[in-house]
Parts: C-alpha cells; sequence; structure tokens
C-alpha cells in the first residue's frame, strides 16, 4: 500500500510531527487537532482497520494499546484522563484507511459524539 497517506508518513515521505516511535509503531500528532492533545498512534504495516486484524497481529495490538499510554504520559494527561478513538469504515467515519487511534485530551470531551 504504498500510495497510503500514513504508511508515506512512516517512510518520512510526507513531514510530520513525531512523538515516538518505535519498531512497530508510530505516534504522531494529528494535523487538525480536535483538542489540545490529539495524537493518532498506528502500526508501522498498513492494515486497514480494526476490521482487518487478524490473530497474526496479537502482538501488534497489544502494542498499540500500550503505545495509547505512552501517549498519554508523554503529553501530559494521563491524570487528567482522555478518550481513545478508532473509526472504522464508512459508519464509523473513517477516512484514512489505515488503522489508527486517536487520542484526545487536554480539555473536557463531551459524549455521546454526533
Ligand atoms: P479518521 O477520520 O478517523 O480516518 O482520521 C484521520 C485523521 O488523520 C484525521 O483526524 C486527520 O486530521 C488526520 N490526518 C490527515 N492527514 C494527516 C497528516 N498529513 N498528518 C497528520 N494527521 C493527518
Ligand atoms: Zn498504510
Amino acid at each position: 500500500m504504498s500510495d497510503c497517506l500514513f504508511c508515506r508518513i512512516i517512510r518520512k515521505e510526507i513531514p510530520a510531527k513525531i512523538l515516538f516511535e518505535t519498531e512497530h509503531v508510530l505516534a504522531f500528532h494529528d494535523i487538525q487537532p480536535q483538542a489540545p492533545v490529539h495524537v493518532l498512534v498506528i502500526p508501522k504495516i498498513h492494515v486497514e482497520s480494526l476490521a482487518q486484524l487478524e490473530e497474526s497481529h496479537r502482538a501488534l495490538a497489544g502494542e498499540l494499546l500500550l503505545a495509547i499510554q505512552r501517549v498519554a504520559r508523554e503529553t501530559g494527561i494521563e491524570a487528567t484522563g482522555y478518550r481513545t478513538v478508532a473509526n472504522t469504515g464508512a459508519h464509523g467515519g473513517q477516512s484514512v484507511f489505515h488503522l489508527h487511534f486517536h487520542v484526545l485530551g487536554g480539555r473536557p470531551l463531551s459524549w455521546p459524539p454526533g
């Protein structure tokens, strides 16, 4: 999936404000932040969405969750709380088809979403 936007960010072909990266995971700031902290956590391999996660991704799925926790710690929102969202498919409002978790915080967030 070489023309995928997030794959291009992973390859550093498109600039992004990277918070941290590991062998398998990248965390970078959303270009259109919806909250004072808005970071995206993605796998470095191309997986379209949560719906395409497979048994072979079990370890990666755990790493992504721990990376979300690390984002909260490193952006200073761990104590005040945060929201983690994975938009999936058309009704989920997914617009970039490379699995990503939004990590939002830094202000109280309303619920439910529209
Ligand atoms: P979703 O609508 O859940 O697929 O989320 C895609 C997210 O990617 C949106 O919040 C966008 O603002 C964000 N986004 C799109 N292009 C970029 C980019 N070049 N760098 C960082 N974030 C981006
Ligand atoms: Zn991709």
